[in-house]
């Protein structure tokens, strides 16, 4: 039987009130994609309100290729009970790469890396289907923000508008939020793209992550997924020609979707492929009919992630705070952790009545050397890779 001395003290009136639950923070995210979709389970589980606005109408077709996400994401990911056996592309850890001269290989590394691979599309469905009915509000694009009886209020296209205590912009790489709290930060191309396709049969003799090296200006990776391989291959492009290879510019159109890839841009990928890579490889990239690309896109490194809203609070995380070029393999892993980082700030602010200025700037000062480095590395691998601008 427990002895009155072995149990925990009742807590007294005093340190009840010294340890104050603040008053219930409603949270509004903006976009639904891996980064919005993190923080909006992460909040729940805390025991914040949250509704996710999500342009997209709920049948728009979406989908995306291999991401590589570390140790730190994927605890996170594991904490929301989205096991590895859910989303991995695929379960090596290693990582071949090969020097290529005249098509053929003349030197290859090996590493292993610290995580490991899924695709968007995997991690996106294993993160919305969790999402409890009613949180996530499909066809709702923000367009503004303003202060209104001291809380944040969004604005929406459709004409619709609602409040919250903090609104957490996680609405990627054109972010209307960042364009509302951070309008001097622009994207500027960086003059390359990723051009990505999924092949529907996989190839026996590739289990590992792989990238060729045929020399400056190019980079092919292709890797395994489940029932087929993934590929990216990067190409210089003048924003002229992707103009004419997508149908607009690539501040306009940051993500190509098949149906934006004209036969003019397959050709062009296809005669790369051919002049540069192995003819296995030249010939998994001509027999891809679901092709997609990316423009690769710079900014200005962030210098700050939250901001007061009348008497509430605005926040970017993801890729609206720092779109990042896909060589980093950061952009995903520094929107699921600055997502976790923030749900630990609010859960102190809630729990222990923290005191939230002071929790927010210590998540920003926290995260935001992460995010810095990732934007400022991007143009240093660019250039080793001899590509785009
Ligand atoms: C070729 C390539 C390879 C990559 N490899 C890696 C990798 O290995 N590792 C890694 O960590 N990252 C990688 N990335 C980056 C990663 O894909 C992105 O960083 C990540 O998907 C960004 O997620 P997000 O949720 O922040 O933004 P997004 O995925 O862009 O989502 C933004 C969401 O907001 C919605 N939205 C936009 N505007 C509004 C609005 N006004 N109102 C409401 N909703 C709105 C959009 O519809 C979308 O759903 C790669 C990227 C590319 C292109």
């Amino acid at each position: 039987m427990t002895q009155p001395h072995d149990r925990i003290p009742a807590t007294t009136p005093t340190e009840a009130l010294a340890a104050p639950q603040a008053s219930q923070t409603r949270v509004a995210v903006v976009g639904g994609s891996l980064t919005g979709a993190t923080c909006a389970l992460l909040l729940l589980r805390a025991g914040f309100p949250v509704t996710v606005y999500e342009a997209a109408p709920a049948a728009a077709p979406r989908g995306g290729g291999l991401i590589g996400l570390e140790h730190p994401a994927l605890d996170v990911l594991d904490r929301l009970g989205i096991g590895q056996q859910e989303i991995l592309a695929h379960p090596s850890e290693t990582v071949r790469e090969v020097t290529l001269r005249d098509r053929q290989p003349i030197h290859t590394a090996r590493h292993q890396y610290p995580g490991r691979n899924t695709t968007w599309s995997l991690l996106h469905h294993a993160l919305t289907r969790r999402l409890p009915d009613g949180v996530l509000r499909p066809g709702h694009r923000v367009t503004g923000l303003t202060a209104h009886g001291g809380r944040p209020h969004l604005l929406f296209a459709n004409h619709r508008h609602a409040a919250a205590d903090l609104v957490v912009f996680a609405d990627g790489r054109t972010s209307t939020g960042r364009r509302l709290l951070d309008p001097a930060r622009r994207l500027r191309y960086a003059g390359y793209v990723a051009h990505r396709g999924h092949t529907d049969h996989a190839s026996p003799h590739l289990r590992d992550f792989l990238r060729l090296e045929p020399g400056p200006g190019c980079q092919y990776n292709v890797a395994p997924i489940p029932g087929g391989l993934d590929w990216t291959l990067y190409l210089t492009c003048a924003a002229a020609d992707y103009t004419h290879y997508f149908g607009a510019p690539p501040h306009r159109r940051t993500f190509a979707l098949p149906r934006h890839v004209s036969d003019t841009a397959r050709a062009l990928v296809d005669a790369h492929a051919a002049l540069v890579l192995p003819a296995a490889h030249a010939a998994t990239v001509h027999a891809t009919t679901v092709r997609m690309a990316a423009p690769v896109m710079d900014i200005d490194a962030p210098t700050r992630m939250a901001w007061p809203i009348g008497a509430g609070w605005a926040a970017l995380i993801g890729d609206a705070l720092a779109p990042v070029r896909p060589h980093t393999g950061r952009g995903a892993n520094n929107g699921i952790e600055q997502a976790a980082a923030l749900t630990v700030a609010l859960t102190q602010h809630h729990r222990w009545g923290a005191d939230l200025a002071t929790a927010l700037d210590g998540w920003q000062r926290r995260q935001l050397p992460a995010a810095v480095t990732a934007v400022r590395q991007g143009p240093l691998l660019g250039a080793h890779l001899g590509t785009g601008s």
